[in-house]
Protein backbone atom coordinates (compact mmCIF):
# COMPACT_ATOMS: atom_id res chain seq x y z
CA UNK A 1 0.00 0.00 0.00
CA UNK A 2 1.48 3.02 -0.86
CA UNK A 3 1.33 5.25 2.40
CA UNK A 4 1.16 8.56 -0.10
CA UNK A 5 -1.19 8.70 -2.49
CA UNK A 6 -2.66 12.08 -4.46
CA UNK A 7 -5.01 11.51 -7.55
CA UNK A 8 -5.50 14.53 -9.82
CA UNK A 9 -5.01 16.92 -7.73
CA UNK A 10 -5.22 20.38 -8.54
CA UNK A 11 -5.05 23.49 -6.88
CA UNK A 12 -6.08 26.92 -8.22
CA UNK A 13 -5.38 30.59 -6.39
CA UNK A 14 -7.79 32.53 -8.36
CA UNK A 15 -6.09 32.70 -12.21
CA UNK A 16 -3.23 30.44 -10.79
CA UNK A 17 -3.07 26.83 -11.51
CA UNK A 18 0.00 26.20 -9.24
CA UNK A 19 -1.08 22.20 -9.04
CA UNK A 20 -2.43 21.09 -12.49
CA UNK A 21 -3.75 17.63 -12.23
CA UNK A 22 -1.16 15.43 -10.41
CA UNK A 23 -1.12 11.92 -9.63
CA UNK A 24 1.42 10.19 -7.09
CA UNK A 25 2.04 7.02 -5.02
CA UNK A 26 4.97 6.64 -2.81
CA UNK A 27 5.96 3.62 -1.86
CA UNK A 28 6.37 2.28 1.93
CA UNK A 29 9.49 3.87 3.63
CA UNK A 30 10.84 5.29 0.34
CA UNK A 31 12.90 8.85 0.51
CA UNK A 32 10.35 10.65 -2.67
CA UNK A 33 11.92 13.93 -3.67
CA UNK A 34 9.84 16.96 -5.16
CA UNK A 35 12.39 18.41 -7.40
CA UNK A 36 11.53 21.39 -9.79
CA UNK A 37 12.20 25.18 -10.34
CA UNK A 38 10.71 27.76 -8.08
CA UNK A 39 6.84 28.10 -9.03
CA UNK A 40 6.51 25.08 -10.28
CA UNK A 41 4.06 24.17 -7.55
CA UNK A 42 6.17 21.66 -5.31
CA UNK A 43 5.23 23.19 -2.09
CA UNK A 44 1.65 23.63 -2.61
CA UNK A 45 1.59 20.12 -3.61
CA UNK A 46 3.19 19.13 -0.10
CA UNK A 47 1.16 21.84 1.75
CA UNK A 48 -2.40 19.87 0.25
CA UNK A 49 -0.64 16.53 1.70
CA UNK A 50 -0.36 17.91 5.00
CA UNK A 51 -3.70 19.58 5.16
CA UNK A 52 -2.66 23.31 5.19
CA UNK A 53 -3.67 24.08 1.45
CA UNK A 54 -7.29 22.80 0.52
CA UNK A 55 -7.48 20.84 -3.05
CA UNK A 56 -9.34 23.09 -5.57
CA UNK A 57 -9.97 18.90 -7.20
CA UNK A 58 -9.05 15.64 -6.52
CA UNK A 59 -8.11 13.45 -3.72
CA UNK A 60 -5.33 13.17 -0.78
CA UNK A 61 -5.30 8.98 0.61
CA UNK A 62 -2.36 8.39 3.69
CA UNK A 63 -1.96 4.95 4.22
CA UNK A 64 -5.20 4.06 2.04
CA UNK A 65 -7.77 6.60 3.87
CA UNK A 66 -9.06 9.09 1.80
CA UNK A 67 -7.99 12.18 4.40
CA UNK A 68 -8.66 15.14 1.57
CA UNK A 69 -11.37 16.48 4.08
CA UNK A 70 -9.91 16.35 7.19
CA UNK A 71 -7.36 18.84 9.32
CA UNK A 72 -3.75 18.21 9.72
CA UNK A 73 -3.78 16.78 13.20
CA UNK A 74 -5.87 14.30 11.87
CA UNK A 75 -3.84 13.03 9.05
CA UNK A 76 -0.97 11.43 10.64
CA UNK A 77 2.24 13.26 8.96
CA UNK A 78 4.87 15.62 10.28
CA UNK A 79 6.00 18.85 8.09
CA UNK A 80 9.28 20.40 8.79
CA UNK A 81 9.56 23.64 6.85
CA UNK A 82 12.37 25.39 5.64
CA UNK A 83 12.62 27.61 8.60
CA UNK A 84 12.88 24.88 11.59
CA UNK A 85 9.93 27.16 13.41
CA UNK A 86 11.64 26.35 16.94
CA UNK A 87 10.26 28.09 19.46
CA UNK A 88 13.16 30.18 20.50
CA UNK A 89 12.06 30.96 24.36
CA UNK A 90 11.50 27.17 25.53
CA UNK A 91 14.10 24.59 25.76
CA UNK A 92 14.81 21.97 23.01
CA UNK A 93 12.92 19.28 25.73
CA UNK A 94 9.55 21.79 25.42
CA UNK A 95 9.97 22.26 21.83
CA UNK A 96 9.58 18.53 21.20
CA UNK A 97 7.03 17.83 23.46
CA UNK A 98 5.25 20.72 22.35
CA UNK A 99 3.22 18.33 19.84
CA UNK A 100 1.94 16.60 22.37
CA UNK A 101 0.62 18.76 24.48
CA UNK A 102 -2.81 18.40 23.11
CA UNK A 103 -2.82 14.89 23.72
CA UNK A 104 -3.24 15.79 26.98
CA UNK A 105 -0.81 12.57 28.49
CA UNK A 106 0.84 11.76 31.78
CA UNK A 107 4.02 14.13 32.88
CA UNK A 108 6.10 10.48 32.56
CA UNK A 109 4.24 9.35 29.19
CA UNK A 110 5.53 12.47 27.58
CA UNK A 111 8.96 12.15 29.35
CA UNK A 112 9.25 9.15 27.66
CA UNK A 113 8.22 9.76 24.45
CA UNK A 114 10.49 12.97 24.27
CA UNK A 115 13.46 10.88 25.13
CA UNK A 116 13.00 8.47 22.73
CA UNK A 117 12.33 11.19 19.94
CA UNK A 118 15.78 12.87 21.06
CA UNK A 119 17.59 9.74 21.04
CA UNK A 120 16.73 8.95 17.40
CA UNK A 121 18.07 11.86 16.24
CA UNK A 122 21.03 12.45 19.01
CA UNK A 123 20.53 15.21 20.50
CA UNK A 124 19.41 13.77 23.73
CA UNK A 125 22.09 15.79 25.30
CA UNK A 126 20.57 18.84 23.87
CA UNK A 127 17.63 18.54 25.77
CA UNK A 128 17.99 21.59 28.11
CA UNK A 129 19.23 24.10 25.79
CA UNK A 130 17.80 27.05 23.92
CA UNK A 131 17.46 26.86 19.95
CA UNK A 132 19.79 29.94 19.67
CA UNK A 133 22.17 27.65 21.58
CA UNK A 134 22.42 24.83 19.39
CA UNK A 135 24.31 24.37 15.60
CA UNK A 136 22.13 24.97 12.05
CA UNK A 137 22.25 21.28 12.20
CA UNK A 138 21.40 20.56 15.64
CA UNK A 139 18.59 22.95 15.22
CA UNK A 140 17.32 20.71 12.23
CA UNK A 141 17.77 17.56 14.49
CA UNK A 142 15.48 19.85 17.18
CA UNK A 143 12.79 20.24 14.50
CA UNK A 144 12.89 16.32 13.17
CA UNK A 145 12.78 15.36 16.73
CA UNK A 146 9.79 17.03 17.51
CA UNK A 147 7.95 16.03 13.92
CA UNK A 148 8.82 12.74 14.97
CA UNK A 149 7.68 12.74 18.50
CA UNK A 150 4.51 11.66 17.56
CA UNK A 151 4.59 8.87 15.27
CA UNK A 152 3.74 10.36 11.61
CA UNK A 153 3.42 7.45 9.26
CA UNK A 154 4.88 10.44 7.11
CA UNK A 155 7.37 13.16 6.95
CA UNK A 156 7.02 15.95 5.17
CA UNK A 157 9.96 18.23 4.50
CA UNK A 158 10.02 21.72 2.47
CA UNK A 159 13.92 22.48 1.77
CA UNK A 160 14.74 21.90 5.60
CA UNK A 161 18.46 22.59 4.51
CA UNK A 162 18.20 25.80 2.78
CA UNK A 163 19.35 28.10 5.59
CA UNK A 164 22.44 26.29 6.41
CA UNK A 165 26.17 27.46 4.60
CA UNK A 166 27.74 25.22 1.73
CA UNK A 167 29.34 22.95 3.84
CA UNK A 168 26.96 22.07 6.86
CA UNK A 169 24.57 21.40 3.95
CA UNK A 170 26.39 18.73 2.78
CA UNK A 171 26.75 17.42 6.57
CA UNK A 172 23.18 17.34 7.29
CA UNK A 173 22.19 16.07 4.35
CA UNK A 174 24.40 12.28 4.61
CA UNK A 175 23.14 12.86 8.55
CA UNK A 176 19.35 12.96 6.89
CA UNK A 177 19.97 10.32 4.68
CA UNK A 178 21.15 8.06 7.25
CA UNK A 179 18.41 8.97 9.70
CA UNK A 180 15.17 8.50 7.00
CA UNK A 181 17.19 4.87 5.98
CA UNK A 182 17.75 3.66 9.98
CA UNK A 183 14.17 4.82 11.05
CA UNK A 184 12.17 3.64 7.96
CA UNK A 185 9.67 6.21 7.52
CA UNK A 186 8.13 7.36 4.34
CA UNK A 187 9.30 10.78 3.54
CA UNK A 188 8.48 13.86 1.02
CA UNK A 189 10.59 16.05 0.19
CA UNK A 190 10.86 19.55 -1.18
CA UNK A 191 13.82 21.12 -2.85
CA UNK A 192 15.37 22.98 -5.85
CA UNK A 193 18.46 21.76 -5.90
CA UNK A 194 19.19 18.94 -7.91
CA UNK A 195 22.49 17.79 -6.17
CA UNK A 196 20.54 17.55 -3.23
CA UNK A 197 17.87 15.27 -5.02
CA UNK A 198 19.60 13.24 -6.04
CA UNK A 199 21.89 12.49 -3.28
CA UNK A 200 19.12 12.36 -1.36
CA UNK A 201 16.15 10.39 -3.20
CA UNK A 202 14.83 7.20 -4.16
CA UNK A 203 13.31 8.36 -6.62
CA UNK A 204 12.95 11.84 -7.78
CA UNK A 205 9.72 13.18 -9.08
CA UNK A 206 10.60 16.28 -11.75
CA UNK A 207 7.71 19.22 -11.45
CA UNK A 208 7.03 22.03 -14.38
CA UNK A 209 4.08 24.61 -13.86
CA UNK A 210 2.71 22.32 -11.90
CA UNK A 211 2.59 19.28 -13.15
CA UNK A 212 4.75 16.11 -13.15
CA UNK A 213 7.30 15.38 -15.59
CA UNK A 214 8.88 12.07 -14.57
CA UNK A 215 9.04 10.25 -11.67
CA UNK A 216 11.98 7.82 -11.49
CA UNK A 217 15.18 6.91 -9.52
CA UNK A 218 17.90 9.38 -9.94
CA UNK A 219 19.59 7.57 -12.58
CA UNK A 220 16.74 7.00 -14.37
CA UNK A 221 15.46 10.63 -14.57
CA UNK A 222 19.59 11.85 -15.47
CA UNK A 223 19.97 8.75 -18.08
CA UNK A 224 16.78 8.55 -19.93
CA UNK A 225 15.23 12.06 -19.25
CA UNK A 226 11.60 11.87 -20.50
CA UNK A 227 11.58 15.13 -22.06
CA UNK A 228 13.86 17.94 -22.72
CA UNK A 229 12.50 20.11 -20.29
CA UNK A 230 13.72 16.83 -17.31
CA UNK A 231 17.23 17.03 -19.87
CA UNK A 232 18.17 20.17 -19.32
CA UNK A 233 16.73 20.93 -16.02
CA UNK A 234 19.12 17.90 -14.11
CA UNK A 235 22.90 18.28 -14.86
CA UNK A 236 25.94 20.50 -14.79
CA UNK A 237 25.91 22.07 -17.57
CA UNK A 238 22.46 20.55 -18.72
CA UNK A 239 22.24 18.31 -21.40
CA UNK A 240 23.18 19.86 -24.93
CA UNK A 241 20.84 19.78 -27.56
CA UNK A 242 20.80 20.29 -31.22
CA UNK A 243 17.63 20.29 -33.40
CA UNK A 244 17.36 18.67 -36.80
CA UNK A 245 14.52 17.82 -39.35
CA UNK A 246 11.96 18.22 -36.03
CA UNK A 247 14.67 15.57 -34.17
CA UNK A 248 15.89 16.75 -31.13
CA UNK A 249 19.48 14.66 -30.23
CA UNK A 250 20.57 14.95 -26.64
CA UNK A 251 24.16 14.41 -25.03
CA UNK A 252 25.14 14.73 -21.74
CA UNK A 253 28.63 17.36 -21.59
CA UNK A 254 30.74 14.54 -19.86
CA UNK A 255 30.36 12.09 -22.78
CA UNK A 256 31.29 14.69 -25.47
CA UNK A 257 34.86 14.47 -25.50
CA UNK A 258 37.77 14.33 -28.02
CA UNK A 259 37.18 11.12 -30.36
CA UNK A 260 40.91 10.02 -29.92
CA UNK A 261 39.62 9.15 -25.96
CA UNK A 262 37.32 6.92 -27.46
CA UNK A 263 38.63 3.21 -28.21
CA UNK A 264 38.35 1.60 -31.60
CA UNK A 265 35.96 -0.38 -30.95
CA UNK A 266 33.27 2.41 -29.47
CA UNK A 267 30.91 3.01 -31.86
CA UNK A 268 30.29 6.76 -31.62
CA UNK A 269 28.68 10.23 -33.56
CA UNK A 270 31.78 12.58 -34.55
CA UNK A 271 31.26 16.42 -34.65
CA UNK A 272 33.18 19.16 -35.77
CA UNK A 273 33.57 21.06 -32.62
CA UNK A 274 34.75 24.99 -33.13
CA UNK A 275 35.83 26.12 -29.25
CA UNK A 276 34.98 29.63 -28.67
CA UNK A 277 36.28 29.64 -24.89
CA UNK A 278 37.22 27.45 -22.00
CA UNK A 279 37.14 27.43 -18.05
CA UNK A 280 38.64 25.39 -15.56
CA UNK A 281 37.00 24.86 -12.54
CA UNK A 282 39.33 22.83 -11.21
CA UNK A 283 37.84 19.37 -10.87
CA UNK A 284 36.66 19.76 -14.67
CA UNK A 285 37.39 21.95 -17.88
CA UNK A 286 34.42 23.14 -19.66
CA UNK A 287 34.96 23.92 -23.44
CA UNK A 288 32.11 26.27 -24.97
CA UNK A 289 31.61 26.43 -28.86
CA UNK A 290 29.40 25.35 -31.68
CA UNK A 291 29.13 22.20 -33.98
CA UNK A 292 28.58 21.73 -37.75
CA UNK A 293 25.83 24.29 -39.27
CA UNK A 294 23.68 21.46 -40.08
CA UNK A 295 22.65 21.94 -36.55
CA UNK A 296 19.90 24.49 -35.24
CA UNK A 297 21.14 25.48 -31.93
CA UNK A 298 24.24 24.54 -32.25
CA UNK A 299 26.09 25.92 -29.19
CA UNK A 300 27.50 23.26 -27.37
CA UNK A 301 29.39 22.40 -23.78
CA UNK A 302 32.11 19.88 -23.09
CA UNK A 303 33.08 18.63 -20.00
CA UNK A 304 36.51 17.20 -19.59
CA UNK A 305 37.62 15.52 -16.04
CA UNK A 306 40.56 17.12 -14.44
CA UNK A 307 42.25 13.66 -15.68
CA UNK A 308 41.83 14.42 -19.33
CA UNK A 309 45.25 16.26 -20.78
CA UNK A 310 43.74 16.93 -24.05
CA UNK A 311 45.42 19.80 -25.23
CA UNK A 312 42.12 22.24 -26.23
CA UNK A 313 42.65 25.91 -27.34
CA UNK A 314 39.94 28.38 -28.03
CA UNK A 315 39.71 29.10 -31.89
CA UNK A 316 40.86 25.76 -32.86
CA UNK A 317 38.67 23.58 -34.07
CA UNK A 318 38.90 19.67 -32.80
CA UNK A 319 37.03 16.43 -33.79
CA UNK A 320 34.54 15.46 -30.45
CA UNK A 321 32.47 12.43 -30.19
CA UNK A 322 29.32 10.78 -28.62
CA UNK A 323 29.23 7.47 -27.69
CA UNK A 324 25.66 6.63 -29.62
CA UNK A 325 24.19 4.51 -26.49
CA UNK A 326 24.57 8.02 -24.99
CA UNK A 327 22.72 9.71 -27.18
CA UNK A 328 19.26 11.10 -26.52
CA UNK A 329 16.56 11.57 -29.11
CA UNK A 330 13.63 13.97 -28.58
CA UNK A 331 10.74 14.71 -30.55
CA UNK A 332 11.54 18.82 -31.46
CA UNK A 333 7.38 19.29 -31.48
CA UNK A 334 6.42 18.03 -28.08
CA UNK A 335 9.90 17.35 -26.56
CA UNK A 336 8.83 14.24 -25.57
CA UNK A 337 12.06 11.49 -25.49
CA UNK A 338 11.84 9.15 -28.64
CA UNK A 339 13.34 5.32 -28.00
CA UNK A 340 13.82 2.64 -30.23
CA UNK A 341 14.76 2.74 -33.64
CA UNK A 342 16.48 6.14 -32.92
CA UNK A 343 18.65 5.00 -30.39
CA UNK A 344 20.82 3.66 -33.72
CA UNK A 345 20.69 6.52 -36.08
CA UNK A 346 23.01 8.09 -38.18
CA UNK A 347 22.72 12.07 -36.50
CA UNK A 348 24.76 13.20 -39.82
CA UNK A 349 22.56 11.28 -41.69
CA UNK A 350 19.51 12.12 -39.95
P1 LIG B 1 9.49 27.67 -4.55
O1 LIG B 1 10.60 26.69 -4.76
O2 LIG B 1 9.81 29.03 -5.06
O3 LIG B 1 8.91 27.65 -3.18
P2 LIG B 1 7.31 25.99 -5.50
O4 LIG B 1 7.60 25.07 -6.62
O5 LIG B 1 7.26 25.42 -4.15
O6 LIG B 1 8.31 27.22 -5.57
P3 LIG B 1 4.67 26.97 -4.99
O7 LIG B 1 5.05 27.70 -3.76
O8 LIG B 1 3.92 25.70 -4.81
O9 LIG B 1 5.94 26.69 -5.88
O10 LIG B 1 3.84 27.94 -5.92
C1 LIG B 1 3.28 27.54 -7.16
C2 LIG B 1 2.56 28.72 -7.80
O11 LIG B 1 1.42 29.08 -7.02
C3 LIG B 1 3.40 29.97 -7.90
O12 LIG B 1 3.07 30.63 -9.10
C4 LIG B 1 2.94 30.80 -6.71
O13 LIG B 1 3.11 32.17 -6.96
C5 LIG B 1 1.49 30.42 -6.58
N1 LIG B 1 1.01 30.47 -5.19
C6 LIG B 1 1.46 29.71 -4.16
N2 LIG B 1 0.79 29.99 -3.01
C7 LIG B 1 -0.10 30.97 -3.33
C8 LIG B 1 -1.11 31.72 -2.59
N3 LIG B 1 -1.32 31.46 -1.30
N4 LIG B 1 -1.84 32.62 -3.26
C9 LIG B 1 -1.62 32.85 -4.57
N5 LIG B 1 -0.71 32.21 -5.32
C10 LIG B 1 0.05 31.28 -4.72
Amino acid sequence: MAIVEVRQIVKKFGDVTAVDGVDLASRDGEFLVLLGPSGCGKTTLLRMIAGLEIPSAGHVFIEGRDVSQLPPRQRNVAMVFQSYALYPHMTVFKNIAFPLKPLKMQREDIREKVMWSASMFGIGHLLARRPRELSGGERQRVALARAMVREPSVFLLDEPLSNLDAKLRTSAREELEQLQKRIGITTLYVTHDQVEAMGLGDRIVVMNEGRVRQVGTPHEVYHRSADTFVATFLGSPPMNLLEKDGLVIGFRPENFLPVQLYGDDRDVERFRFDVTWMEDLGSDRLIYGNVEREFAHRHVVAKLSANVTFSVEPKESYTFAVPKDKLNFFDAGTGLRLEGRFALRDVHGA
